[in-house]
């Protein structure tokens, strides 16, 4: 398929033509280790590693781990495990801004002796009133002009730890009048006596994100450093830093827009909260946007490479609909995913004229769309399962399947009539159906050309299997969570998980494994979830059979904001 030319693609295309950069591309995906990556983070990994792949450079994997109070090992762990599940590969390259910590200390000294830095001993809240507002300029700090010598001295006493938290912080000195907040001489180290989960107890100081990264660039070479539209603001920041400092390269910054989704939140720090306050049952909950949760639902690597590519990369913000997403999947899983029968919420049938203990085996359709998948052998008896769905004793207008002496064909074995309903003498809920079969339709079809409006998946009931099956709705019930102030928590969809249990499979399912797909006929696609123990299993919905991108394939599929 021709690639799909984005203006990052376009720019990075024609740096190579014109061989700035000595004609190399060379891209990093930059995680900051605090938490489990998200489909928008798919965004990114599958912009860097793709440009990188598409125009023989390289992609680095670096975890931005300047923040020692949120970050941990487990995140490291996971967001490894998440790109190479997406279909990544970085190699060798395997980066971490903690490094550099050594060499992005000298380069704080190299900015102090050239009088570019200074230390500061305003509280944080004064560096705040100090810092002035969109409209007005800020106020220099009484500390700016102080002696080189005296910022050198003071620095390494923060190395050393003589200092606590917040007593002095390293400063750019760049412009406190600038029009741009961010160079109005932004902090690039501050004291935190925390232990860091690389460099132990080696630092109490840290160097800030907008310090640490441009640095981490160049020392790497990167060619294209490409970055979120929050960041545009940050970008002069970024290259004074480079501009300053005696480094290998200077990169170029590209931003481009953050993907949003509706009907969920991408953000790390909601995330968490979602997690912490027990919303959801972990990083890998099937609802969660998490690359995790995601897999765990059943989303395969290609189908978030394909959302990834169609939704493509722009420098306007837009929320893409999440039917994109499960459009995109299902297309994947239409190709392959073989096709089962199971009951979700059963109705036992009685065929009267069917002999007790007496059984066959029927030749069921693999992939109806695929003759190549060939059939199996499904077992048949006296007593059924169908949905409850299926049948109505009075039926509405247009309800064209089972009912009181109506006719349907039960998928690729025979056709059914209703000849009674049995009720519980108490409640009065229909229990079971009595029925009658035509032996003479084996296999589903009538020898006369009888027709029949409707076609029932099934199970014997003496045969089938029964297992848990959870089924998914959105896990917020509006479009954009806490939109307008709200919050977003207050959005979240109560009925977002339904357990159905006992629900009824073909016996074949038995040997299923964690991890596999089944398309279950009329209901949808299902994966087995982890939490199958022996004899108990238990299935994710992964997405509903109907395509709801249909409906709206007229509509915008990227709504502008
Ligand atoms: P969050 O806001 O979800 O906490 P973040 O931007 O703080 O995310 P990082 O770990 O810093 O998370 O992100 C790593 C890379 O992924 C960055 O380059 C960032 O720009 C990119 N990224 C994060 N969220 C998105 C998104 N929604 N769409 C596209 N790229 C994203
Ligand atoms: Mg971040």
């Amino acid at each position: 398929m021709a690639e799909i030319l984005d203006f990052i693609r376009e720019v990075v295309a024609e740096d190579v033509r014109s061989g700035k950069h000595e004609g190399r591309v060379a891209t990093r995906f930059p995680p900051e280790p605090n938490g489990y990556l998200h489909i928008g983070h798919a965004k990114s990994i599958c912009l860097n590693f793709g440009v990188a792949e598409e125009l023989g450079g390289t992609c680095n994997l670096r975890f931005d781990d300047t923040n020692p109070t949120k970050e941990e090992v487990e995140y490291v762990d996971s967001i490894k495990e998440s790109v190479r599940w997406l279909g990544f590969d970085w190699g060798d390259r395997e980066y971490y801004a903690s490094d550099y910590f050594d060499r992005l200390y000298d380069y704080a000294v190299d900015l102090i002796k050239a009088g570019k830095a200074y230390v500061d001993a305003l509280s944080a809240d004064q560096i705040r009133q100090y810092r002035g507002t969109l409209t007005e300029p800020g106020r220099n700090s009484p500390h700016r002009d102080r002696p080189i010598e005296e910022s050198l001295d003071l620095f390494a006493r923060m190395r050393a730890g003589e200092f606590a938290d917040g007593a002095l912080v390293l400063r750019a000195r760049i412009d406190m009048a600038s029009p741009n907040i961010n160079m109005r001489d932004p902090t690039l180290y501050r004291i935190l006596k925390v232990p860091h989960h690389r460099s132990g107890d080696t630092w109490c100081i840290y160097p800030m994100y907008d310090y640490a990264h441009p640095i981490s660039d160049a020392l790497e070479r990167i060619t294209h450093s490409l970055c979120t539209l929050e960041f545009e603001d940050h970008r002069p920041l970024y290259d004074w830093t480079l501009d300053q400092l005696d480094v290998p390269s200077h990169p170029q910054q590209i931003e481009f827009a953050r993907l949003n989704v509706s009907y969920t939140v991408l953000s790390k720090r909601r995330l968490l909260e979602l997690v912490e306050g027990h919303d959801v049952s972990g990083w890998d909950d099937p609802r969660m946007p998490t690359l995790v949760g995601l897999r765990r639902r059943g989303y395969t690597p290609g189908s978030i490479r394909d959302f990834c590519r169609r939704i493509g990369v722009a420098k306007k913000e837009s929320v893409v609909d999440v039917a994109m997403l499960e459009h995109c999947l299902r297309e994947d899983l239409n190709r392959w995913v073989p096709r089962r029968m199971a009951v979700l919420r059963p109705l036992r049938v009685v065929i009267e004229n069917y002999p007790e203990g007496q059984a066959e085996e029927v030749d069921v359709i693999n992939n109806p769309e695929d003759a190549s998948a060939g059939t199996r052998k499904v077992p048949f008896s006296r007593v059924l399962y169908i949905e409850r769905d299926d049948f109505r004793e009075d039926p509405p207008k247009k309800f064209y399947r089972l009912a009181p002496g109506r006719e349907v064909r039960l998928r690729c074995a025979y056709f059914l009539r209703c000849t009674g309903v049995v009720k519980d003498a108490k409640t009065g809920d229909i229990v079971e159906l009595r029925c009658t079969y035509d032996r003479a339709t084996r296999g589903g079809n009538a020898p006369n050309g009888r027709k029949v409006k409707a076609t029932l998946h099934w199970v014997s009931a003496t045969h089938a299997i029964p297992a848990e099956v959870r089924l998914y709705d959105r896990l917020f019930s509006v479009e954009s969570p806490g939109a307008g102030g709200r919050d977003y928590k207050e959005d979240l969809n109560p009925d977002s998980l339904e357990v159905v249990k006992p629900c009824y499979l073909e016996p074949g399912l038995a040997a299923a494994t964690v991890g596999e797909h089944y398309q279950f006929e009329r209901l949808g696609y299902f994966s087995v979830d982890l939490d199958s123990r022996d004899g108990q299993l238990v299935f994710n919905r992964t997405v509903t059979l109907k395509d709801a991108w249909a409906r709206i394939e007229g509509r915008n599929l990227v709504d502008s904001r």
